[in-house]
């Protein structure tokens, strides 16, 4: 067992830290913290991680990607804010979707320029109707001729309004909205291209990552060419169970990151915050909530990076996903409250950046599998017992 990280991984984790202060937070401090960055601005913030590999981790270097170990991904994503983490990872696991299941063709047209971050790419799976079961999908394409067209509606996609292409989930033609129908899955994988199969995109406000994009997206008659339909009909779940595995520990270690920053605030406020005529570092009860903060921090990291370093030795690690994504995302959220705390009430203020981090994490119990979703996964593995459908 070994717990340090090679020399190449420090190096890797430094590197990340690095440019995200020289290249990253200028350009988001020079945006409206609460508003969703432009078009052009994502795209320069790509632009600048592009070098790391962020924007086909997953793929092989003969389509372009940087064959990136997940244990090294997962490193650059705890350094990474936590709205642009989750825009590339929505754009890279886009990317990973297409690649599995597209034929050379498919390839071509679309990989170059999403492999190296020129293009924006988003998922379209929530709709208003379905959340955690996916297989319960409204959004409907049907064949004319050699188009799709789709009609539907999907919610809460990250990416989705500057985006320039989904990767839309919808049930063929054939389906009913029964679920004994769509047990037969039709469930398919559809590239829509916004340029030429236009379709609405609106911004939904939420509690953190104001910066980021979580968008609705109404497809009207939206017609697609039919040779952006991937893979088989059917056989979407599959490709976007394997991306989910992966992206539960880096979503995270996007939670680490916010909570590791929030406790370097804290251990430089106690020791010049004064109470009672001592440093506050100096109480017990404040020392406890420093070593709370610490032991939910190195524990949710350590269960991210044995997750991702399981996936680099093949293993599939399922239960240690899942774990690594419930326990990180639910105690680096506890860890930011205590940091709060920490604060008293300047904590509860804009001006110290800890309400911001707060408002992040809360976000991330949530996507790519709910805290409970998580546990039934784990629960489904300890037991052999099938409580939800997987
Ligand atoms: C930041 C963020 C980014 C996202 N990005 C995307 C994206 O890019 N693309 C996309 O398609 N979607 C995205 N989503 C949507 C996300 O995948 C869903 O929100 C998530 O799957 C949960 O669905 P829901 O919100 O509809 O909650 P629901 O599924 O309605 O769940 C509501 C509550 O019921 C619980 N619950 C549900 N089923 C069970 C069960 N069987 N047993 C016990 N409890 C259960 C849940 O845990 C939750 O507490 C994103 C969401 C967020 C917050």
């Amino acid at each position: 067992m070994e717990f340090r990280l090679t020399e190449e991984q420090r190096m890797i984790k430094d590197t990340a830290r690095d440019l995200v202060a020289r290249e990253i937070e200028p350009v988001l401090a020079a945006h409206d913290r609460d508003r969703p960055l432009p078009q052009a601005a994502m795209l320069k913030l790509y632009a600048a991680l592009e070098p790391l590999g962020l924007m086909a981790p997953r793929l092989p270097e003969e389509v372009g990607g940087s064959a990136l170990p997940y244990l090294s991904y997962g490193l650059i994503m705890e350094q990474l804010p936590a709205a642009l983490g989750i825009s590339i990872l929505s754009h890279e696991s886009t990317t990973t979707r297409i690649y599995l299941g597209a034929d050379e063709e498919q390839k071509r047209r679309f990989l170059p320029a999403l492999v190296k971050g020129k293009t924006i790419a988003c998922s379209g799976i929530s709709e208003p109707n379905v959340g955690s079961d996916p297989r319960a999908i409204e959004t409907r394409a049907r064949r004319e001729g050699d188009q799709v067209v789709i009609d539907g509606t999907k919610l809460w996609i990250t990416n989705g309004t500057v985006a320039d292409l989904m990767v839309a989930v919808a049930a063929m033609a054939g389906a009913g909205l029964d679920r004994a129908e769509a047990k037969k899955s039709t469930i398919t994988r559809i590239v829509v291209e916004r340029a030429h199969s236009p379709y609405q995109a609106h911004e939904v406000a939420a509690i953190g990552m104001r910066q980021g994009h979580l968008s609705e997206i109404v497809f009207e008659g939206c017609r697609v060419p039919a040779r952006n339909v991937l893979g088989e009909p059917g056989d979407a779940h599959q490709a976007l169970t394997l991306t989910w595995l992966a992206n539960r520990p880096l979503v995270g270690l996007m939670a680490v990151g916010l909570a590791q920053r929030a406790l370097d605030a804290c251990l430089a406020y106690v020791g010049m915050r004064k109470q009672f005529g001592r440093h506050i570092g100096s109480f017990q009860l404040v020392q406890q909530m420093l070593s709370e903060m610490l032991a939910r921090i190195e524990a949710s990291r350590l269960l991210c990076l044995r997750a991702l370093a399981l996936m680099d030795e093949g293993a599939r690690s399922n239960k240690e996903a899942a774990t690594a994504k419930w326990f990180a995302t639910e105690n680096c959220l506890h860890a930011l409250h205590l940091a709060m705390q920490v604060h008293g009430a300047s904590g509860l203020t804009d001006e110290v950046g800890l309400e911001r981090l707060f408002r992040d994490a809360r976000m991330l119990t949530i996507p790519d599998g709910t805290t409970q979703i998580q546990h039934l996964i784990v629960g489904q593995e300890l037991t052999g017992f099938r409580s939800f459908r997987s």
